[in-house]
């Protein structure tokens, strides 16, 4: 499109590819000419998007995109080729003439919204203003209040926007006065004239009902959409004011929700914008990880404070264009709300987006009663810094979650913890990933029963299974129906203990396992817990173990478990059912060791650190014995 002596020509000689994508895409030196980077244009995971720089094109070996630096802009910000033209040459400072386009609807869809961005541009400008009026004193006490000093109000561009309905609108007659422009900027409220007359007592103070006209386009019936607010503006990736969210002063209820954003424009789309990513890419890029939190206030707070690689939700999931837009930048994201909390359902969605668009995740857990906000004020950036160096894998995050919400100790329980977190793990692209999640899972909610591992990894890894049911037998562990068989046991069975030593001894299954199990409680936390502690008591008392009165559900696992036998029961298996306890236990204890490990180092209470970490030495020697690794 660009021809030799034509404008594009001169400018796209001009500009520098590689810098200009590199706004846009992380891209890293492949060969002499060459960086490659993920394509922006098609979901990948090893680049296939390469630029040359000195015959200035890029292409996609993935999905065929391909053409040079106008091709791309325009492809990525989704514009004309003037605009793309004009954008460029914004990027270069090169100043321009009049555009002309292909056909007059593009030139009229360009000029539209050429035109939102001015207004709001001039709409901002008008806000601001407002905030250093006296009439504003409210909303400066309410910045104040939530601690913003007029540094951070003016590099955010904070304004006011005033309660008298038509002040923006008198602003901006001045400068725009084409209806149209002003009806499709999302800043007015508009009242039809070919409706029925408006009440007055719908209408804001100052508006005048009769609907005089005295400009080019009707006074009354188009009045201010934000009144009485602190407005934020929202910028596109360049930076350009492109909408708001106004947070009420008011405290009637009347006034509307408390955060009010601007409705969808030609130049809005919430779902293709993240607050504040325009002032932070450079630095996401740079340290490859962004800082996701929910808040407007606590996105400006983390990044005044220092932070400047955060970005907000705004409290609304992420979509699949909002990730891909950060993808390009990095694919770490460490997100700093509780997912537990208020806009749970959001923050879930979100994360599950971010988890198959394949991002690395971290949680920040601030503690309770902290945002990002009130935790950098009251207790400083390093503090913060400290905290953000603590965060958790997400995955690890959900496995805790899971941990609180089932009681694990129960078959039941843990059949419910696995369903939980099933479908997100089957979220997750690579295949690799997915199983050895499955394979920690079952090691952190213990679970040794080898069907129902068996099952995760296979609902896992191949993504089809929804659920895993717990197998026959209540769930039960080979270990627990070693044990139940031992314990039911009555005759001392004669084997060979030790055929080294070519001695006979008894072995005394019911015996031994009741020694073992009464001193260790082994078996405390299994689905077999009650029916274990019943058949202990027979043991004790003499009783047969079928004759016990028993509930109606351990009587039938018991029937079901010495039914089921088709293992000899042996000095050797009763040896390796214990051992497979003791290394629950011990996986159990270094669990929980670990827990109050990284409490000890969050608050830095080096004592208990160090009592803390000579136990764990002690607990990797016991778990060596048993055969197990930590
Ligand atoms: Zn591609």
């Amino acid at each position: 499109m660009a021809n030799p002596g034509d404008l594009a020509y001169t400018i796209k000689e001009q500009a520098d590819i590689v810098r200009i994508v590199g706004e846009y895409i992380k891209l890293r030196k492949s060969g002499a000419q060459n960086f490659q980077g993920l394509c922006p244009f098609h979901q990948e995971k090893t680049p296939s998007f390469s630029v040359h720089a000195t015959r200035q094109f890029f292409h996609c070996f993935g999905c065929g995109a391909s053409g040079d630096v106008f091709a791309f802009v325009q492809k990525i910000e989704n514009i004309t080729f003037p605009e793309a033209v004009r954008l460029v040459a914004e990027k270069l400072k090169i100043p321009l003439p009049k555009m002309s386009y292909a056909s007059p609807a593009e030139a009229r869809a360009a000029r539209m919204r050429g035109g939102l961005i001015d207004i709001h541009e001039r709409a901002c400008a008008f806000f601001q203003e407002q905030l250093r009026r006296p009439e504003a004193a409210h909303a400066r006490e309410y910045l104040a209040s939530r601690g913003l000093a007029p540094e951070q109000i003016a590099e955010f561009r904070i304004g006011y926007a005033p309660d008298h309905g038509f002040l923006l609108r008198d602003a901006l007659r001045k400068q725009f006065d084409d209806e149209e422009l002003l009806r499709e900027s999302g800043l007015f409220s508009w009242k039809d004239k070919s409706q029925s007359p408006v009440a007055s007592s719908q209408l804001p103070e100052g508006a005048d009902p009769s609907g005089s006209t005295t400009g080019h386009w009707p006074l009354a019936t188009a009045y201010s959409r934000f009144r009485n607010r602190v407005m934020f503006p929202i910028c596109n990736e360049s930076g350009k004011v492109i909408a708001f969210t106004g947070r009420t002063l008011s405290a009637d209820e009347k006034a509307g929700p408390k955060y009010l954003n601007s409705p969808e424009t030609p130049i809005y789309s919430k779902s293709r914008v993240l607050f504040n990513l325009d002032k932070a890419k450079e630095a996401i890029r740079k340290l490859d990880y962004a800082i996701l939190v929910e808040g407007q206030m606590d996105c400006i707070s983390v990044y005044s404070a220092g932070r400047r690689n955060v970005i907000a939700s705004s409290g609304t999931a992420f979509t699949e264009l909002q990730a891909r837009l950060l993808g390009r930048f990095s694919k770490n994201i460490v997100v700093n709300f509780d997912p537990d909390t208020a806009g749970a359902a959001a923050a879930e969605r979100s994360l599950a987006l971010l988890v198959s668009e394949d991002f690395q995740i971290k949680v920040l857990t601030l503690e309770s009663g902290f945002d990002p906000d009130l935790y950098i004020r009251r207790k400083g950036l390093a503090a913060y810094d400290e905290a953000l160096s603590h965060s958790q894998k997400y995955f690890d995050y959900l496995i805790e979650r899971a941990r609180t919400l089932f009681p694990i100790r129960s078959s039941e329980g843990k059949v419910k913890a696995l369903n939980y977190l099933l479908p997100h793990i089957q979220r997750i692209p690579s295949r690799i990933v997915r199983d050895e999640w499955a394979n920690e899972i079952s090691h952190r909610l213990g679970i040794e029963s080898a069907v129902l591992r068996q099952e995760l990894r296979h609902a896992a890894t191949s993504r089809s299974a929804s659920r895993v049911s717990a197998a026959s037998g209540g769930g039960l562990t080979d270990a627990e129906r070693v044990l139940i068989r031992a314990l039911a046991s009555t005759a001392p069975a004669r084997v060979a203990v030790s055929s080294r030593e070519g001695l006979d001894s008894e072995f005394e299954p019911a015996r031994q396992t009741h020694f073992a199990l009464t001193r260790e409680r082994l078996h405390e936390g299994f689905a077999a817990e009650g029916l274990i502690d019943s058949l202990l008591l027979a043991h004790e008392q003499g009783l047969d173990p079928m004759a016990l009165p028993l509930e109606e559900a351990e009587r039938s696992v018991l029937a079901t478990v010495l039914m089921d036998e088709h293992e000899e029961l042996t000095p050797e298996l009763l040896e390796s059912a214990l051992r497979s306890l003791r290394r629950r236990a011990l996986r159990r204890q270094m669990d929980e060791l670990q827990h109050q490990l990284k409490e000890a180092e969050r608050r830095q209470d080096s004592t208990s650190a160090a009592k803390l970490l000579q136990e764990r030495i002690r607990l990797r020697k016991a778990m060596s014995v048993v055969g197990e690794t930590a």
